[in-house]
């Protein structure tokens, strides 16, 4: 066996990896499995997307390589979407990077701005892929707990000064997957003031920017006075447009951050598929009679999840963003184990929040990507879990 590099030993395993192994395993045997796993919605895409892809499947052209360019039309629907949705001029050739998916773009950005010794802060619990990439650059992560106390926030200025020093990218993800936690204004205000102050990378994850519900409207980073110099900010198709699979979104930052990144990539990948990209032109450009009736479906799944976990007996906030629940465990339930039960028992997937990073022990994430009644069905299985092992633990508790 050829030796595998110290970076790869580095890698914590990926999250969850033996989930959908179990759910075939499971639905083999006949279980009546209800997924609120992944967050992976069971919803269509823009038909005006599908259309737009299988017009451009016919042309020989859009078969060839996409190269860093890709498809240019892509380009201009996303400088349009930065316009008109949150008021953010962007150059469409100089400052946009078409991604293959967000998440490649999340990863690979760490390489163009950090080396050994570099610190990046990421967030506990977090999407795994800051960690991967802080690693696969040969850099430290250093973890800080969000916490429900302070509302889910990461604050730089809680850094002991040394790890500070050492910083030079902050990954942010508002609105936050999995607490389902958003950003005031004035927290992004003073976020971004000290990585203008200390040149670090602000790297802010937006793939939610159309998951708000009662009013609630997730801004661009770029809203933020000085962002401009220090922030490179991820989209994706895949929530907003259910368009998972297709993997394509963006970053988008000036031209020196944004070229960095396209640079890692030169060496790396080709780009989407061009057909992916004149669907994905398509889907941006159908935001405005599409975006609002997919995200009442997620609002009345999220009801419906709030209404039937809260009657189960857990303790639930419903957020006002995202796809998701978080929702504590009482005190001395681990939530692997937790998980583990309600999936090998009842038949019902859900996150462990530990699956998450360490930070997210005590907690498990329910996804809105089962309809209403499937929903209130798998929490009523989650509470006869709950009552179980609340049963078991008690004299465990009381005796200590
Ligand atoms: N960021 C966050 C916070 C996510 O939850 C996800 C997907 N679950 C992504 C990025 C990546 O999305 P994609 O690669 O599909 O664009």
């Amino acid at each position: 066996m050829p030796r595998l590099s110290a970076r790869l030993h580095a890698l914590p395993p990926y999250p969850l990896a033996h989930i959908p192994a179990r759910k075939r395993a499971l639905l083999a045997a006949g279980v009546d499995v209800i997924d609120l796993g992944a967050g992976d919605a069971d919803l269509a895409p823009p038909a005006d997307a599908i259309a737009a892809l299988e017009r451009a499947i016919a042309e020989p052209a859009m078969h060839r390589y996409g190269f860093g360019v890709g498809f240019v039309p892509f380009r201009e629907a996303i400088a349009r979407y930065m316009r008109e949705r949150f008021g953010v001029p962007v150059d469409p050739m100089q400052e946009i990077v078409p991604l293959i998916g967000s998440k490649e773009g999340l990863a690979h950005v760490a390489s163009a701005f950090l080396q050994p010794g570099d610190v990046a802060v990421v967030p506990d619990p977090a999407y795994a892929a800051y960690v991967g990439g802080t690693l696969l650059a040969d850099a430290s992560p250093h973890v800080l707990r969000l916490e429900a106390k302070h509302d889910f926030l990461v604050e730089l200025d809680t850094l002991p000064a040394d790890m500070l020093e050492r910083t030079r990218v902050v990954y942010l993800n508002y609105p936050n997957n999995p607490t389902g936690a958003i950003a005031p204004r004035a927290y992004l205000e003073r976020t971004v003031r000290t990585c203008v102050e200390r040149d670090i990378l602000l790297v802010f994850d937006n793939a939610y920017a159309e998951f708000g519900f009662d009013g609630y409207v997730p801004p661009s980073i770029f809203e933020v006075e000085g962002a401009r110099e220090v922030a490179i900010e991820f989209h994706s198709l895949s929530k907003t447009f259910n368009m998972t699979g297709w993997r394509c979104g963006w970053a988008v930052a000036r031209p020196e951050i944004a070229g960095a990144l396209a640079r890692v990539k030169s060496f790396i990948d080709t780009g989407t598929f061009l057909p992916v990209q004149a669907a994905g032109a398509a889907a941006l450009d159908a935001r405005a009679h599409f975006v609002p009736g997919n995200l009442a479906v997620f609002r009345e799944r999220r009801d419906a999840a709030v209404a039937a976990f809260a009657a189960a007996g857990f303790e639930v906030v419903a957020p006002r963003s995202t796809m998701y629940l978080w929702i504590p465990l009482p005190e001395g339930l681990g939530s692997a184990d937790f998980a583990d039960r309600l999936r090998e028992e009842q038949g019902v997937i859900v996150m462990p929040g530990v699956g998450f990073g360490a930070g997210g022990e005590g907690y498990f994430r329910v996804s809105f990507i089962q309809s209403p009644d499937r929903t209130a069905e798998a929490a009523r299985r989650a509470g006869l879990v709950l009552t179980d092992l609340l049963a078991a633990a008690r004299p465990v508790l009381s005796a200590s």
